[in-house]
């Protein structure tokens, strides 16, 4: 494709950038469906982020997507939010219209078409754990009370954001909730032990060395694992040599990634493009 005065421009914001998909994902959707088009990865750091926001205007960028540390700080330099933004309380895609710009949220149901889709897991009426309360715990906790679940535990590091988190989740859609901190090892035994899903929404596991530190005797053999991270983690390779139901986080970067194109372009996503592209580069990486 080659770039003139016409190109439209999209990319995604974060720190740090160097590692991010998107650019591969999107680039190949444009070229598929011969949309004149770029996506540009933006190196923001996190003093930069009002500025760098309100630039897009100035530079008429017609649209970005979000990323760490940025889904929740972008939110206040935005004209207005979708409903699914607003409960998740982040911004993982910017949309700009005659000037305005508006903020989605496409992380939640990109996690629950995955967790269908792929996993062939329908959340309704089950008993979940998530463990983690940043935007992407909140994405998914609130997708998963939406989608019926159950029961829902809700497990921090910091137990207050875990709390507040279960608040929410109380506050839309009424569901059982209790949130825990992650050293309340015992209680997480039990409650993992009872449940049917178990979903890594934090980010440790994107480090080799990083551990959980959950007890592999809590996982047991109905238990489904999500993790939200793209590689094999620790708790992957745990559930995996179990012989669990499992998925990492590939699938939910390319369905939320879907949602997010449809957003920007009006136009159907190529999903099987976008995911190939996805997997080469994960290929070419290695
Ligand atoms: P975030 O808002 O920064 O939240 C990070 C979460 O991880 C918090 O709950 C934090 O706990 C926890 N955490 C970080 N370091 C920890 C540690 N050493 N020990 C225990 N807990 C720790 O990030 P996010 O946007 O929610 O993203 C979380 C993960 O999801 C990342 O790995 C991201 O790549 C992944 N993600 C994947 C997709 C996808 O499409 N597959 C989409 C979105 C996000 P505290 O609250 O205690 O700090």
């Amino acid at each position: 494709m080659k770039v003139s005065g016409q190109t439209q421009i999209f990319g995604i914001m974060g720190s740090p950038i160097e590692h991010s998909l998107s650019p591969v994902m999107h680039n190949a959707a444009f070229e598929a469906l011969g949309i004149h088009a770029v996506y540009l990865p933006f190196l923001v750091k996190p003093e930069d982020l009002g500025k760098a926001t309100m630039s897009l205007r100035a530079l008429n960028v017609s649209g970005v997507n979000v990323t760490i540390p940025h889904k929740g700080g972008v939110i206040e330099f935005l004209d207005e939010l979708d409903p699914s933004a607003k409960q998740i309380g982040a911004v993982n895609t910017i949309v700009q219209r005659n000037g305005k710009l508006y903020g989605h949220n496409t992380d939640g149901a990109g996690f629950l078409l995955s967790l269908r889709k792929d996993g062939h897991f329908d959340p309704a009426g089950k008993r979940a754990v998530i463990i983690g309360s940043g935007g992407a715990a909140a994405a998914a906790a609130l997708s998963l009370a939406e989608a019926g679940v159950r029961r829902l535990v809700i497990v921090n590091r910091n137990k207050t954001r875990a709390e507040v988190l279960a608040k929410r989740v109380k506050k839309y859609f009424e569901r059982e909730t209790l949130p825990l901190a992650l050293d309340e090892s015992r209680a997480l035994y039990w409650l993992i032990k009872e449940s049917d899903l178990l979903v890594n929404a934090t980010s440790l596991g994107m480090k080799a060395t990083d551990r959980l530190g959950i007890n592999p005797n809590s996982l047991h053999s109905k238990l489904f694992v999500y993790d939200l991270v793209y590689r094999e983690t620790h708790l992957l390779k745990t559930a995996r040599r179990k012989g669990l139901k499992n998925l990492d986080g590939l699938g939910m970067l390319v369905s939320q990634g879907a949602r997010s194109f449809e957003l920007f372009t009006g136009k159907r996503a190529p999903f099987r493009v976008m995911k190939n592209a996805v997997d080469q580069a994960i290929k070419f990486s290695k």
